[in-house]
């Protein structure tokens, strides 16, 4: 008995076979119902809850691994440009006080600032 996944990369269903690469890891795993926590290909789930797990399919993993590896550099890359550990470590050592605040506050700004044109250009 096979079960499906819903490819939130592209938006579709895809019937798995009962193990699926999962995002950030390097083999595929058996695939566990969310509901009851059992192998999916054993039992009947159809009543379980949460059993739906959203994993790019086999035709797309590949293409989402790529954008997720072109995501990592572009944020390394923005990193680097803000100074994002400098700043993060000098935030640390700092007492609490305005400087710290100020320096958070930028932190955060740059982390959260642009997420929605990060959203829309995904
Ligand atoms: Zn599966
Ligand atoms: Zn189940
Ligand atoms: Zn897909």
């Amino acid at each position: 008995m096979s079960h499906r996944h819903f490819c939130d990369f592209a938006g579709h269903w895809w019937e798995c076979n009962g193990a699926a690469l999962r995002r950030g890891d390097t083999e595929r795993s058996v695939c566990m119902c969310g509901g009851c926590r059992l192998p999916l290909e054993d039992g009947d789930h159809a009543h379980c809850k949460n059993r739906v797990e959203l994993v790019a399919c086999p035709e797309h993993r590949e293409e989402e691994r790529r954008r997720t590896e072109e995501a990592r550099k572009e944020y390394d890359r923005r990193a680097a440009e803000f100074g994002f550990d400098g700043k993060w470590a000098r935030m640390k050592a700092l007492p609490d006080g305005p400087e710290k605040h100020a320096l958070a506050e930028e932190i955060v700004e740059w982390l959260f600032g642009d997420g929605d044109k990060q959203e829309a250009g995904a």
